[in-house]
C-alpha cells in the first residue's frame, strides 16, 4: 500500500475523529481489489467537494476509489458502534466500510469519504466486507434522488466495481461505493459508548458530537440536554420529510439512524407507490416493525434509545437526568406533527395551516388508501389540476372532498398562481419508482449498460421540474411487479 499520492486530486483530509478514544476506532487499510472500474461518478458532487473529475478518473483517482491506494493524509479506520436492529440490542462497527478521511471542502465544510465493501475489518464478524454491485447502485440512486428532493442525506460520490465476484445467494460482482457524510456518528454510535459505562468516553463522544454538528450549543453545562432537543428536532424534521414524499426506510435500526439528521445506510428502501400505510418493501421485516405508518413511531423509540445514553451527562442526579430527558422525549410528537402539518398543507397549496386543514388532509389520504391511489401520482395531479379516469377521480367522493378544498383555497390571500408554485415545489413530478430502479440495475449489473441507470439519474435530478420528459417516470408498474420486496446486507 502507497502513502502519499495525488495531491493534484485535492484531497483535503482533516481526521478529527481519530482523536477520540480509541475504542471508538480501528486503523485498518482498505482490502485492495484485483480489476478496478469506475461506472458511475457524481461530477456536480467533486466538485463541491474540491474535488477533479478528471483526476478521480485517471487509474490513480480510481484507485483511491477502489481502496487500492490510499490518498495523502487518510485516516483509514473502521468505527465501531453498537445498535438495536429490530428492538434487539448489539454490538456492531464497521464490517465492511473504512472512513477513509474528514474531506475540507472549499468551503470549509466537513464531510467524511467512506469506502463502503472495501474489505473486512475488526467489526466484520463472519461476514466477507463485501458488497455487491446492485445495492451499492441502488444507494446511489436513491440518496441522490433524496438530495435532489431537498432531504437531508449521505451522498454518493462514486461507484467502482473490483473485478471480483463475491457470493450471497448467487456470485454477483463485487463495488465499493464512496459515500460522503456530514458524519457517521449514529445513535449506535452513542449505544457503543454507553454499553462501557465509562462516562469519560461518553463524555468524549458528546462533546465531539457537539463541537461538530452543533457548535452553537457552546459549553454551558446544560449542553447535553441541548443537544438531545436538536437531535430530536432534526429527526422530527427529517421523518416527516420522508414521508412527505412517501419515503420507506426499511431497517431503522438505531445504527442506521444519524444524529447529523440525515438518512443513511439504504438497504431494503423504496418510495411507495399505492397509498397504503401498512407498506414494508423490506423482505426481512416481516412483522412491518418499519412499514411507512411506523416511521415516525420508531424515530421516537430509536430517541429513547439515543437519550438514555445521555442521561449519566444530562444530569448528577438520576431522576431529574430521567424527568429532563422525558419531557424533551415528549416534545417530539408536537414537533413532527407540525412539520408534516405544515408540509402537507404545502403539497395542498396551503400557505398558513388553520385548525380544520388537518380534515381536508387526512380525508384525501383516507380516499386515496380506499380507492388505491398512487400516492405522488395524486400530489401531482393535484398541483396540475389533471385529472386521470382512475377510481380516486371519479367517485362522488373525491368530488366533494375536491369543492372542499378549492373553497379553502379560495379563503387564502395567495392567488391559485401561488399555490400551485407551491405546491410544486412540495410535489416532486417524479420519484425513483421501483420497476425504473430495478430496470436501471439489471441493465447495469447484468449487461453493464449505465445508460439506464444514467438517464434515470438525469430524470430525478430534479424532481420539481415537471418537465415533458418526465411524464414517461411518473407511469406506474406493471402489476406484476406487485408486491415490491428488496433486500438488504448484500
Ligand atoms: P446494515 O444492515 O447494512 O446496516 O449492516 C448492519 C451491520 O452488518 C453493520 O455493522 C455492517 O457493517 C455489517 N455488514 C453488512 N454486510 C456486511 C458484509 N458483507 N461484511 C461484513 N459486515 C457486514
Ligand atoms: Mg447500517
Amino acid at each position: 500500500m502507497n502513502i502519499g499520492v495525488d495531491k493534484d486530486t485535492g484531497w483535503n483530509f482533516d481526521n478529527s475523529y481519530i482523536n477520540l478514544p480509541e475504542s471508538f476506532y480501528s486503523r485498518q487499510e482498505p482490502d485492495p481489489v484485483q480489476r478496478p472500474n469506475l461506472v458511475i461518478l457524481n461530477k456536480p458532487l467533486a466538485s463541491f467537494l474540491g474535488l477533479k473529475e478528471k483526476k478521480l478518473q485517471s487509474g490513480a483517482g480510481i484507485d483511491i476509489l477502489a481502496g487500492n491506494e490510499i490518498p495523502e493524509g487518510a485516516a483509514f479506520i473502521s468505527q465501531a458502534y453498537a445498535g438495536h436492529q429490530f428492538g434487539y440490542f448489539t454490538m456492531l462497527g464497521d464490517g465492511r466500510a473504512v472512513l477513509i478521511g474528514e474531506q475540507i471542502t472549499p468551503q470549509k465544510k466537513r464531510f467524511d469519504i467512506q469506502l463502503k465493501g472495501s474489505g473486512r475489518t475488526p467489526y466484520s464478524r463472519g461476514d466477507d466486507g463485501r458488497a455487491a454491485l446492485g445495492p451499492m447502485l441502488r444507494e446511489y440512486i436513491i440518496s441522490e434522488a433524496l438530495f435532489n428532493l431537498g432531504i437531508p442525506t449521505t451522498r454518493s460520490l462514486a461507484v467502482v466495481t473490483t473485478g471480483e465476484s463475491i457470493i450471497r445467494e448467487r456470485r454477483l460482482p463485487g463495488a465499493v461505493l464512496t459515500r460522503v457524510a456530514k458524519s457517521h456518528i449514529r445513535v449506535g454510535t452513542f449505544e457503543f459508548a454507553s454499553a462501557y459505562e465509562d462516562i469519560e468516553q461518553l463524555q468524549a463522544l458528546a462533546d465531539y458530537t457537539l463541537k461538530r454538528h452543533f457548535p452553537n450549543i457552546g459549553n454551558s453545562k446544560d449542553r447535553y440536554l441541548l443537544f438531545l432537543r436538536e437531535v430530536i428536532k432534526l429527526q422530527a424534521k427529517l421523518i416527516a420529510r420522508w414521508q412527505m414524499v412517501g419515503f420507506i426506510h426499511g431497517v431503522m435500526n438505531t445504527d442506521n439512524m444519524a444524529i447529523s439528521g440525515e438518512s443513511i445506510d439504504f438497504g431494503p428502501c423504496a418510495f411507495m407507490d399505492v397509498y397504503d400505510p401498512e407498506t414494508v418493501f423490506s423482505s426481512i421485516d416481516r412483522r412491518g416493525r418499519y412499514s411507512y405508518e411506523n416511521q415516525p413511531k420508531i424515530a421516537k423509540w430509536n430517541l429513547a434509545r439515543f437519550a438514555e445514553t445521555l442521561l449519566p451527562l444530562i444530569h448528577d442526579d438520576k431522576e431529574q437526568s430521567l424527568n429532563l430527558a422525558n419531557s424533551e422525549l415528549a416534545k417530539f410528537d408536537h414537533i413532527y406533527d407540525d412539520y408534516w402539518i405544515n408540509g402537507m398543507g404545502s403539497k395542498l397549496g396551503i400557505f398558513n395551516i388553520e385548525s380544520d386543514d388537518i380534515n381536508i388532509i387526512n380525508k384525501l389520504l383516507i380516499l386515496m388508501h380506499k380507492y388505491g391511489a398512487d400516492y405522488t401520482n395524486t400530489f401531482k395531479a393535484l398541483t396540475m389540476g389533471q385529472f386521470t379516469n382512475i377510481e380516486l377521480f371519479i367517485s362522488t367522493e373525491f368530488d366533494k372532498w375536491h369543492d372542499k378544498w378549492r373553497m379553502r383555497l379560495s379563503r387564502q390571500e395567495q392567488t391559485p398562481e401561488e399555490s400551485m408554485r407551491l405546491m410544486k415545489k412540495n410535489n416532486p413530478a417524479v420519484i425513483p419508482r421501483n420497476h425504473r430502479v430495478e430496470d436501471a440495475l439489471e441493465a447495469a449489473v447484468d449487461e453493464g449498460d449505465y445508460s439506464v441507470m444514467e438517464r434515470l439519474l438525469n430524470i430525478l435530478s430534479d424532481p420539481y421540474a415537471y418537465t415533458k420528459d418526465q411524464d414517461e417516470y411518473s407511469i406506474l408498474p406493471p402489476p406484476s411487479t406487485c408486491p415490491y420486496k428488496t433486500f438488504c446486507g448484500t
